[in-house]
This record gives C-alpha cells, structure tokens and sequence, in this order.
C-alpha cells in the first residue's frame, strides 16, 4: 500500500502521525471525493492497537509539554498557524476535493480561521488570569493546570476548521492530543500533522489516528489515559461517547446537533430576512448552526416566501471549484440517502415543496423549502443536514418563541426584527447557545460556543475552552505567621458555616 496520495496536486500522507512518526494499519478504508466519486486515496484503517499507541505517545509527551512555558508553547502553535498560512491553498484545495464545500469559503474564510483559532489560542492562554484572593492571614491562588491527554473527535462538514478549534486550545492549555477526523474528510487532518512537525511541536503532543468511529472511538474514549473528551458531532454518537466516557468519569465537551430556527417578525427587513434565510443552504445545508426551521409572521409570509422561492431557485449548484458555484454536493451517498428519506417521509406526510424536493443527479441535492408541516412532523423534529429548510407561519411574538423553542435542541436561534425592544425581550425567551440578532453566523473566538439543551454539553470558545482543558487549581498558603497551624479561616457570609 502506497503511504502518500496525491490529491489536488498536494502530496497527502496516508499514515497515522504516532509519536512524530508516521505509521500504517494493515487495512485501509477508501477516500472518495463527492465531487465526482474520484478516489482519492487508500487511508490507513486505525485498529484499538493504534489508539492505544497514540494514547502511550501522547501520555510520554505529556510532562515535557505541561511543563514548557506558555510563552515556548505559544510562538509553537504561531508556527503551526503560519504553516497554515503558507499552505492555505493546498488545504482549500485538499479540502473541497475530500467533503466538496466551497474552494472559494475554504480559501477566503475557513482557511484562515483556522490559522487565527491557533493563533488566537496561543494568545490567550498568556493571558490566563492567575487570580489571587486575600483572606485573613492567606492568599488563594488560582492555577489552570494542564490535565492530560485530550481526545478529539471532528467531523466531516468543516474537517479542519473543527480540528483547529479543538487543536489549538488543548496545546494550548498545556494538554496533549489524540485527533480523530471522521472517515469521511481524512486528508487535512494528515496535512496538519505534517505542518505541526514542520513547525517543530515536539513528538507525541499531536497524534492523529485514521478510521472509522465504530472501530476505534470506544477505544480512545474509554481509555484511562485521556483526561479530556472534546467531541463535535451527532447527538447519537454523542450518547455514545458519553456513556462511553463514563467508565473512567472522563470530563467531556459535546458539541452536537441541531434544529435552530430563524425567526422573521413583520418588522423586519425583508431584503435582509431573505438573505439569513438563502444563507442557510450554504454547505449544501451540512452546517451544525444551520437555522433550517423558517418561522415567519403570518402578516409578511406571502411576500417572504415569494422573494426566498425566488432565491433559492436561483442558486447555483454544481463543481464546488468553480466561483461561480453556490451549493455544492453532499458530502457522502449515505448522507444523500438520509437528506432524501427526510423530504420524501415529510412529502408523504402532507408537505408541500416550494423549491426542490427531490435528488439532482450524483450527490447533487437541489435547494429544498418545504411548507404546510405540522409542528410534530419528522422535518421538523430531525436533524436533517442537508440543504433542506422548512416554512412555518406564526401569529405573534408568543406563538413565535414557542415555536422556536419546542425543540430538543438548543444550538442557535437567529432573529430578524426592526424592533430593538423585540429583539431584546424574544432573544432572552430563546433556549439556545447563540442568538444572532438581524445577522448570522458571527463568531468571536472570545465568546462562548456551545449548545442548550440536546445540543451539546459544555461550552468552549476564550477561557471556557481552559476551563474545560485545565485542572483549575486553588492553592491556600498561610501570609501571616500566627505561630499554629490554621484551618477554616474562610471569610464567610454571616450565619454560614465558614467551610464545606
Ligand atoms: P457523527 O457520525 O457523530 O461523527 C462525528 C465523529 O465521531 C466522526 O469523526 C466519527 O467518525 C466519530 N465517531 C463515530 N462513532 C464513534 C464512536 N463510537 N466513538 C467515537 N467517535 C465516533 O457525526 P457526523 O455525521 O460526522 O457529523 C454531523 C453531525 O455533527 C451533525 O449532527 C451536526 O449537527 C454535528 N455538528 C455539530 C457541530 C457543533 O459545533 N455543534 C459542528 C459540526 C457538526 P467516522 O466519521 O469515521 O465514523
Ligand atoms: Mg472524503
């Protein structure tokens, strides 16, 4: 078996990355590109030996890193993000051939974030607080110790992006890292291992295992040696790995599914509702914040509906190379079976279609908006994650926050209203991770990220992403010499016991 493939002109390794070495299973899986269904290569297929050799890799290197001044471990992960600047057209290019998203978002907006999640982390973990409380005759100092060896577990819709925000702030924090990309989207996560050595990241600290969930995850998930479990991806494997995760009470962050809906009152612009709404088919639909659940004021729906039908009839599929391309394909033939099964069960149901409403040709998944569905019909309970949105109608602000909110999940929730006084008074209504408020998708790595409810557990984004890497320590020592040793001089609120 060949241990490189030549993708997009790029040079990929086909290995695992095990203690700074690249190493091959005996089996393969095969990559194929939804573009066309080229295969792209024969990948190495990870077996629970592997996971135990990159956790082994990633427990030795552990000490060396936890004990490398923030500073060293900072200009690091700068490297690496340099490497991601320098090679940025090859990873768009490798990108869009392995999950077929945009060439042009992978050059012009997620490439780069991925370069600025590294150098974003590096920056603020020099900037940890190390807190200090004075009490009477002692100081509280507060620490945030490495804890480990990470587990991350990426999918496939923004394969580097994700490994990105999970790389950067385990480094970071001090933690090293096993990274699992999904099966589906192999090739980045190789180059990334590659720039990480070129960089100069000492071995062990970044490991990358290759293959499939089913049969590799529970061994890396149940493993005594991981400290920490940052997954993003369904909720069903989500469950899984938290069940797993038990054996060993793992700390774990989930990032999961959605269902988030865009609501759009009559005071709104339109021209602008319209637009959040065309925004959701970005990805072919295949983004986890995707407000695919449409709730428009009964007063404005005809002329909303005439102008996004409009819209979404117009988009551009095809080649995810090509410019002038709007939505791509989908990223795999069972992730086409799942989509279709979806607008055919709620075609059935009674739904009608406004735009698409059926397969294109190969993983080509045309624009659908669907309406007349019932609030507890499959399309709109279900994740679907495809190009797929559904119209509801509400009469006021009250049926419209109960609408959006009768949802297992709680990822995001857009608004669109003219009315300031409304948006403050529906957003705080909203049970979500992120309220975005006449705009979509804004992100600042400052800000928390995560999901309410089914959506996750756990937020990451600026301290919250040390908070769940560190072991945040409190050390007491006594400032006052009183001559005996001293014990529960807490300041404490009156009529409270001054420990526990
Ligand atoms: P998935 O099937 O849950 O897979 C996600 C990752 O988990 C893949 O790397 C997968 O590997 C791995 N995996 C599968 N079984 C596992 C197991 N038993 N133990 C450990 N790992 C296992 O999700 P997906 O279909 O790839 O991604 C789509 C889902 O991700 C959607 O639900 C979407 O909403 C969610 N998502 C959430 C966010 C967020 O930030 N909240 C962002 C993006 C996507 P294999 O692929 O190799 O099987
Ligand atoms: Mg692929």
């Amino acid at each position: 078996m060949p241990d490189r493939t030549t993708v997009a002109g790029v040079a990929v390794d086909t290995r695992h990355f095990i203690g700074g070495e690249r190493t091959a299973s005996a089996g393969t899986f095969t990559d194929v590109s939804p573009i066309d269904g080229t295969v792209l290569g024969e990948i190495s297929r990870g077996t629970p030996e592997d996971i135990t050799a990159a956790v082994a890799a990633a427990k030795d290197a552990f000490p060396g890193w936890a004990a490398t001044p923030r500073a060293e471990r900072a200009r690091l992960l700068r490297a690496i993000a340099d490497g991601v600047d320098k090679r940025l057209e090859e990873l768009a290019a490798v990108e869009t051939a392995d999950n077929g998203a945009l060439l042009r978002s992978h050059r012009r907006g997620v490439m780069p974030r991925v370069a600025h999640n590294f150098r974003f982390f590096a920056e603020r973990s020099l900037a940890l607080d190390h807190e200090e409380f004075a009490t009477r005759g002692h100081t509280h100092h507060v620490s945030w110790d490495p804890a480990g060896p990470s587990a991350l577990i990426t999918p496939w819709n923004a394969p580097l992006m994700m490994e990105s925000w999970k790389v950067a702030p385990a480094l970071a924090a001090g933690n090293t890292a096993v990274l699992k990309p999904s099966e589906w989207s192999p090739l980045t996560a190789s180059l990334l291992a590659d720039i990480a050595a070129e960089a100069g990241l000492p071995a062990g600290v970044l490991n990358v295992v290759q293959g499939p969930g089913s049969e590799i995850g529970d061994a890396l998930t149940s493993h005594p040696d991981i400290r920490r479990i940052s997954f993003t991806g369904s909720v069903p494997t989500g469950r899984h790995i938290a069940a797993s995760a038990a054996a060993h009470l793992t700390p774990l962050s989930l990032e999961l599914g959605g269902k988030s809906p865009l609501l759009v009152f009559a005071d709104a612009d339109l021209d602008l509702a319209v637009d959040l709404a065309v925004e959701q088919y970005d990805n072919a639909g295949q983004v986890c914040l995707a407000a695919t659940r449409l709730l428009v004021d009964e007063r404005v729906a005809a002329e909303f509906t005439r102008r996004l039908t409009a819209r979404a009839a117009a988009l551009r599929q095809g080649d995810p190379r090509d410019d002038t391309t709007d939505v791509g394909p989908v990223v795999h033939p069972r992730q086409l079976a799942r989509i279709d099964g979806f607008v055919r069960r709620a075609l059935a149901a009674g739904a009608r279609a406004l735009v698409g409403g059926g397969p294109g040709t190969g993983l080509y998944y045309p624009p659908t908006l669907l309406t007349d569905v019932a609030q507890d019909a499959e399309i709109v309970r279900e994740e679907v994650f495809g190009p797929v949105l559904t119209l509801q109608t509400f009469t006021d602000e009250d049926e419209a926050v109960r609408l959006a909110d009768d949802t297992r999940f709680g990822l995001a929730a857009t608004v669109a209203t003219g009315d300031p006084e409304r948006a403050a008074r529906v957003s705080a209504r909203l049970v979500a991770g992120t309220v975005w408020v006449n705009c979509f998708y804004v992100r600042d790595l400052r800000a928390p990220f995560g999901g309410s409810r089914q959506s996750g557990i756990g937020r990451e984004g600026g301290t919250w992403s040390f908070d769940f890497h560190c072991d945040v320590k409190n050390t007491v020592t006594v400032t006052k010499n009183t001559g005996t040793a001293t014990r529960n001089t807490v300041t404490a609120p009156k009529g409270r016991p001054a420990h526990g």
